[in-house]
């Protein structure tokens, strides 16, 4: 475990069991062995086909596991709690989730159900966005906060009021000064009194990636001068009693409780100043940024780990804000936050198989071969050959591996002459690969070929080279003796992972035959951990490679502590065809006809051609993804 920096990441999650297999703590605290979750296990119920006990579901697979969620919540919550008790902080906090970070039914309704006792609420920054969020939360508490953020046409404004109508506790939060003439305009014409918030564009400025949005030039917000202008034209309207929440984002992975410190105590003056203008403030919502520690190194200079907890967090929130009110005479005001990746990047795991490596083979070459070898080559390759010989038998190692390159660049200048066959060519650059091995040179790396496709699965690690913790997540009772790099299905030369948390350019692995595979039938799994935070929404369709399957997986008792409770197939070639346009159903039926026309062969009866289309029915209705031995069931 150490090996992949889990005591760091994983805690309280994530461990290694007695068998060498990852297992899942899901409410995060120590329980006995037999309750913590084998995830090898799951994997096996998920993949074994149905005859054997399985689900029959094809990998990758996403692995959710609302208990994390609850405890997610949870730990937030009470981390709030108790800094809100022990500094006599005069008003309550409640959350609410961004669904950006993870819009997936299961697990907004899962967050809406957790949260309920303590008011959670959801935030949604576009309309579609905003109707899940309606729908979701007509199950949550009365009092959980819906916050409208992103920016708002007339039609986005009405849904909102909408829901303010069905009694939802809607907040309009203002991203543009020219958004509220139409949420004046269009509340009058609902007759429904709007509560409305204002985007603050601080001008505290988070250096790291994720802050790319915030301080004084970022892209969402207001100004002081919009801000006041907004306060003046509400007082006109009669409207400031409406006005009643602060909102800012300082960016995502907020390094440092000092950066957050700043950008709240900034905040918590903006808030002071709008109950002096006479606003009618109650809540301050502090945006997302509550981070997370990716690589287990607890640091705050890094964008994929943060130096502090969630309870540093919650306690430097409350601290500055009650500060700032203290000084002010100001009530202190309901806390709100949109943490959405401290919520749920650790509920899912994303597990997909290794399906082949580089192996390097050794030329299995006798003397009499080598003879032959050199026999056909021409006379200034046989040179370089008796150069390289003679260098290495006086242990001229540097001297050989000239004379090896020399050798080879000539036999492929003498290939593409067409004097030299491939047989030759290929002899050739096994010798080169003994001599580079035997002095020590060769590349020790290999290429794990993985059943995935990173655009699809792990977006940002191609997009903006963020970093997740990728592990094997069995055999490791065995030191991994090969280190390598992923390589996934597309044909792109970025999709490949070869970059790893610790500043690693490849990541120890395990033999792929041999010893120890044979436990699960010579397969290797690896399981990308704390991903459920953006990569489900942001994945795209590169190859035409659509998502993973599902399963939800809760705690339970009996033997394996586990049970399924919902196990859904990733999208099958049809689907991800029709989201490119094609009409599955039509592309079939021309096949069809075309199987008939062509498809007979001496058949007269037909039934090779109905064999032929039935083939390609099934076609479109299976994963992109490759059919391996596990995914039909064949594994032990
Ligand atoms: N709120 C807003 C306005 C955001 O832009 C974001 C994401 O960047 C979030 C909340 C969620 O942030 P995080 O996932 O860092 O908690």
């Amino acid at each position: 475990a150490s090996l992949y920096r889990m005591d760091g990441w994983g805690d309280p999650y994530f461990s290694v069991n007695s068998s060498g297999n990852i297992s899942v703590r899901p409410h995060g605290v120590e329980t006995l062995p037999h309750q913590e979750i084998d995830v090898l296990k799951i994997v096996k119920k998920a993949s074994d086909p149905k005859s054997a006990g399985g689900l029959g579901l094809q990998l990758p697979l996403i692995v959710r596991l609302p208990d994390v969620l609850k405890n997610r919540l949870e730990s937030l919550q009470s981390a709030f709690n108790f800094a809100i008790g022990s500094q006599d902080y005069e008003a309550h906090y409640q959350g609410v989730y961004p669904v950006k970070c993870n819009q997936d039914r299961f697990v907004v309704e899962d967050i809406v159900r957790f949260g309920s006792p303590f008011r959670f609420g959801l935030e949604a920054g576009s309309k579609p966005e905003l109707l899940l969020a309606m729908s979701c939360l007509c199950k949550g508490s009365p009092e959980a906060l819906l916050i409208c953020n992103g920016f708002k046409d007339a039609e986005y404004i009405s849904l909102a009021l909408v829901a303010r109508k069905l009694a939802l506790n809607t907040v309009i939060v203002l991203e543009m000064e020219e958004e509220l003439d139409t949420v004046i305009d269009v509340s009058k014409k609902l007759s429904v009194r709007p509560v409305i918030g204002v985007r603050a564009k601080l001008r505290t400025k988070h250096s790291g990636h994720f802050g790319s949005t915030s301080g004084e030039k970022g892209k969402f917000g207001l100004t002081t001068t919009q801000i006041l202008r907004v306060v003046k034209k509400l007082e006109q309207a009669g409207m400031l009693d409406c006005l009643q929440l602060l909102h800012f984002h300082i960016g995502s992975q907020i390094p440092s409780t000092a950066l957050l410190t700043d950008g709240v105590a900034e905040a918590a003056q903006i808030y002071c100043e709008l109950v002096r203008l006479g606003a009618g403030m109650q809540v301050i919502d502090i945006g997302g940024g509550l981070g997370i520690d990716y690589d287990g190194s607890k640091s705050a200079d890094s964008d994929i780990s943060v130096g502090y907890s969630l309870e540093d967090y919650a306690s430097a929130v409350v601290r500055a804000i009650r500060v700032v009110c203290d000084r002010k005479s100001v009530k202190h005001p309901v806390l709100c936050s949109e943490s959405g990746r401290a919520i749920v990047s650790h509920h899912s795991i994303l597990i997909f198989e290794a399906v082949a490596a580089s192996v390097y083979h050794a030329p299995a070459m006798s003397s009499h071969g080598l003879q032959y070898l050199v026999d056909g080559l021409p006379e200034d390759a046989r040179a370089d050959y008796g150069n390289l010989s003679a260098a290495a038998m006086r242990g001229e190692y540097e001297t050989c591996l000239l004379y090896a390159e020399q050798l080879k660049q000539r036999c492929i200048e003498q290939f593409k002459e067409g004097v030299l066959g491939m047989e030759q060519l290929a002899a050739v650059d096994g010798l080169c690969d003994v001599v580079s091995k035997a002095i020590g040179v060769s590349d020790p790396v290999r290429t794990y070929h993985v059943n995935l496709s990173i655009f699809t699965s792990i977006p940002d690690f191609w997009g903006i080279g963020q970093l997740f913790p990728i592990v094997p997540i069995h055999r490791l009772d065995q030191r991994p003796c090969v280190r390598g790099i992923l390589s996934d299905l597309t044909c792109d030369s970025d999709g490949k992972i070869d970059r790893f948390i610790g500043g690693e350019s490849s990541l120890p692995l395990h033999e792929m035959e041999g010893e120890g595979g044979a436990s699960v039938g010579g397969r290797y799994y690896l399981g990308m951990f704390l991903g459920g935070a953006y990569e489900e929404a942001i994945g795209g369709l590169h190859n035409l490679f659509g998502g993973p399957s599902v399963v939800r997986v809760q705690q339970s008792e009996g033997p394996h502590g586990f049970a399924v409770t919902l196990a859904v197939p990733g999208p099958s070639c049809g689907d991800v065809l029709r989201v490119m346009q094609h009409e599955p159903k039509l592309m079939f039926e021309t096949l069809r006809h075309r199987a008939e026309e062509y498809g007979g062969g001496q058949d007269h009866d037909g039934m090779a051609s109905m064999a032929l289309a039935s083939g390609l029915a099934q076609s479109f209705h299976n994963m992109p993804y490759l059919v391996t031995a596990s995914s039909c069931g064949l594994n032990a």
